[in-house]
């Protein structure tokens, strides 16, 4: 083997052992950040609020309450009642506060 052949060896060797850890990393991580878990209904938290993921009232739902932070045509988003998790759009707890318009 020459001294060429053997530093190109070392190199790919070398390059190898660094993209197999950061390409685990990469496909373990969510591909978006709209992506956390939904809010368990069943939960102590979500009973705590009486949570329920279809409101009783179509009027009244997390996505026109001014606590809701995500997007009103999407499926969920954030509420700071549920850190961590996305409230469903359709969802209403006994926290609701109509945004203001
Ligand atoms: S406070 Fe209740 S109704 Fe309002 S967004 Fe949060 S979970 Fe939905």
């Amino acid at each position: 083997m020459t001294d060429k052949k053997r530093r190109q060896l070392v190199t790919f060797m070398g390059a190898s052992t660094v993209a197999i850890p950061v390409g685990a990393l990469l496909s373990s991580m969510p591909s978006h950040a709209d992506e956390a878990p939904m809010v368990d209904a069943d939960s102590a938290g979500a009973k705590n609020w009486e949570y329920v993921v279809m409101s009783p009232d179509e009027s009244k739902n997390c996505g026109n309450c001014a606590l809701y932070q995500g997007d009103p045509s999407a499926k969920g988003g954030p509420c700071p009642l549920f850190p961590g998790s996305d409230v469903h759009v359709t969802a209403w707890c006994k926290a609701y506060a109509p945004k203001p318009s």
